[in-house]
């Protein structure tokens, strides 16, 4: 079993007070009452935008916005709702229907924003991608989904023009930021010049939950990314999450540092918060430990969404770099995406004073799953307890339920609001979450300890057998950590004729510390000794970066190719 060590350092909520309790008594009907759900209003764009605007929410600011070149900008819920009017309607005069796909790659700039309101009110299909995406990525998601419209820059179109020819189904492109002098050709239109003469009243479309509205391609960690399909109803989840997990309220100013090119920044980044009427701020520019903490400082953000990834780089950059700002607006803080090293906890509660909540689900999930809230004890390591109204278990492959902290898969009841509705153009992938007796199979290992928190192993495919001892990559990762000369690694199996497979550990340095055989040598010590003689890395390398998706997370599967001199498969997603 895991260590005991626990923090009580309970935060005050107005949201969830007593877990157990509204575990018990949870229902999704009565969630769905608080919408205003008729006939003509069934729209997530109209709960989250167009409802505050006409409420007395409409000069609340929606949008904190900052270019990576300081410049700023705000929009009220009331501007937001005029803008997606604008732009749903420019969409139409071009065409796009209801159910039709509108991929967007854009920078994180408020266009971004307003389109994925816009398409939403025409009932059509979003697919944000990161504006990082390189050719091969761009052209995977528009073929795939036969986009119709792709919203873009003349800058990041200049770098998809290659594969245009390949995209048959693509009709439209639009322009955000044309410049006066840029030719334009046949097909492009320019944004700034067909939003102007828009109509800012629009009809919404969309009449059914069930209809779709975004599709996001899983982050690739694992292979070749999927085109996961969630719809209207979505909402439900996505409200009750973001005030029972992210614990939002009215007064917060709220930073979810992910881009909507993934699940995270998409749900959490703008409809979760939306949805509750919270300000949200968003920065297009990149990591950078001193400006994260002016962001904070300036915008006095209250509550703060990020990865693990980040957390560990902010902890690489040191604590001095914090005391130059005041941060004693925070109040609440997540991470997601990947396990939270226990030690990171231990960190962020030193620097920051206050507890992380890790949260754990996926793209197909649609929300958050599993969660540390901020009325119960955390469990530095866990990714905490299942959301009201998810039924969460550890089964063994034909479906029966293991016993406390017994190792298996994490497996889910179907039938919460936000669940995928399909992988597009894949419909056997789908069923294959299914596959095992009515249960949907995450492709996680995970065990259940005695209080009810899940602890979470590896992807099933991570999972190390040495001399038959299994052992989560992220157990070791986590150990190494721990190590002052430790600031980030990655650990895989690697195939042993005599022992199945040896773990082996790619280790990045702190600032400071130089790669020699002394320091291989203490760290396999160091891991022996915190966790198993099994358990320690036979092989280090140390190296300068680990390998990541656009997420955030360790690509173990490129690690291990790298390491067999096999095929690296799909990289699209790779982190420059
Ligand atoms: P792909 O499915 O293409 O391989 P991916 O699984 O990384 O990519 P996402 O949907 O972005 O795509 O990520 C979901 C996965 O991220 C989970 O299945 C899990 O492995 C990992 N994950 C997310 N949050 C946590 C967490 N809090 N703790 C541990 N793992 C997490
Ligand atoms: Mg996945």
């Amino acid at each position: 079993m895991k260590n005991a060590e626990v923090i009580t350092k309970i935060t005050t909520t107005s949201g969830l007070i007593d877990y157990d309790k509204t575990y018990k008594e949870f229902s999704w009907e009565a969630i769905k009452k608080e919408f205003s759900l008729t006939n003509n209003r069934v729209n997530i764009a109209f709960e989250a935008i167009d409802k505050h605007a006409n409420n007395w929410r409409k000069n609340k600011i929606a949008l904190y916005w900052e270019g990576a070149d300081g410049s700023l900008q705000k929009y009220t819920f009331s501007e937001l709702k005029r803008l997606s009017d604008k732009c749903a309607n420019m969409l139409k005069t071009l065409g796009v229907k209801k159910n039709d796909r509108v991929f967007i790659f854009l920078p994180r700039i408020p266009e971004l924003y307003i389109s994925i309101i816009a398409i939403a009110k025409l009932g059509a299909i979003a697919g944000p991608m990161f504006s990082a995406f390189g050719p091969d990525a761009v052209r995977d998601r528009l073929q795939n989904s036969e986009a119709k419209v792709l919203i873009t820059t003349p800058e990041l179109k200049e770098r998809v023009d290659t594969i245009l020819w390949e995209l048959p189904k693509l009709e439209r492109i639009v322009l955000v930021n044309n410049k006066e002098d840029y030719e334009l050709e046949e097909s492009d239109v320019c944004y700034k010049t067909l939003i102007k003469d828009a109509s800012d009243k629009f009809n919404m479309e969309c009449s059914d939950l069930e209809d779709p509205l975004y599709i996001l391609y899983t982050s690739g960690t694992t292979g070749k990314p999927k085109g996961i399909t969630h719809v209207h109803n979505d909402m439900l989840s996505h409200y009750i999450t973001t005030k029972w997990v992210l614990d939002l309220r009215d007064d917060d100013i709220y930073w979810c540092t992910a881009d909507p090119g993934w699940v995270t920044g998409t749900v959490y980044g703008l409809w979760g918060p939306w949805l509750n009427g919270i300000s949200i701020y968003v920065f297009d520019g990149r990591f950078d430990a001193a400006k994260w903490y002016e962001i904070i400082q300036t915008y006095g953000i209250t509550v703060w969404y990020t990865a693990p990834t980040a957390l560990r780089m902010l902890m690489k950059a040191g604590d001095d770099v914090i005391k130059k700002y005041d941060l004693s607006s925070l109040r609440y803080i997540c991470s997601v995406g990947e396990p939270l090293n226990p030690e990171v906890i231990r960190w962020g509660l030193k620097v920051y004073d206050l507890p992380i909540h890790d949260n754990w689900w996926q793209t197909e999930t649609g929300s958050i799953l599993i969660a540390n809230y901020p009325c119960l004890p955390i469990k530095p390591g866990s990714m905490g307890k299942p959301f009201p109204g998810i039924k969460a278990a550890i089964i063994d492959n034909k479906g029966n339920e293991l016993p406390v902290g017994q190792q298996g898969l994490l497996a889910i009841k179907p039938g919460w609001p936000s669940m995928m509705r399909k992988v597009w153009g894949d419909e056997k992938r789908f069923k294959e979450y299914f596959n095992i007796d009515g249960w949907y199979t995450t492709g996680d290992t995970a065990f259940k300890d005695e209080d009810g928190y899940f602890w979470f192993i590896g992807r099933a495919d991570d999972v190390i057998n040495t001399s038959g001892h299994r052992v989560g990559p992220f157990e070791v990762e986590s150990a190494l950590l721990e190590h002052k000369a430790v600031a980030e690694a990655g650990v895989i199996g690697k195939p042993d004729a005599e022992r199945g497979e040896i773990i082996k550990a790619f280790v990045v340095l702190r600032e400071g510390f130089t790669p020699n055989h002394e320091l291989e040598e203490e760290l396999k010590k160091f891991i022996k000794h915190r966790l198993a003689a099994h358990a320690y890395p036979r092989e280090i390398e140390f190296c300068h970066n680990l390998p990541k998706t656009r997420s955030g997370k360790i690509m173990r599967r490129l690690l291990k190719a790298r390491e067999m001199g096999l095929p690296t498969g799909d990289l699209s997603t790779l982190e420059d």
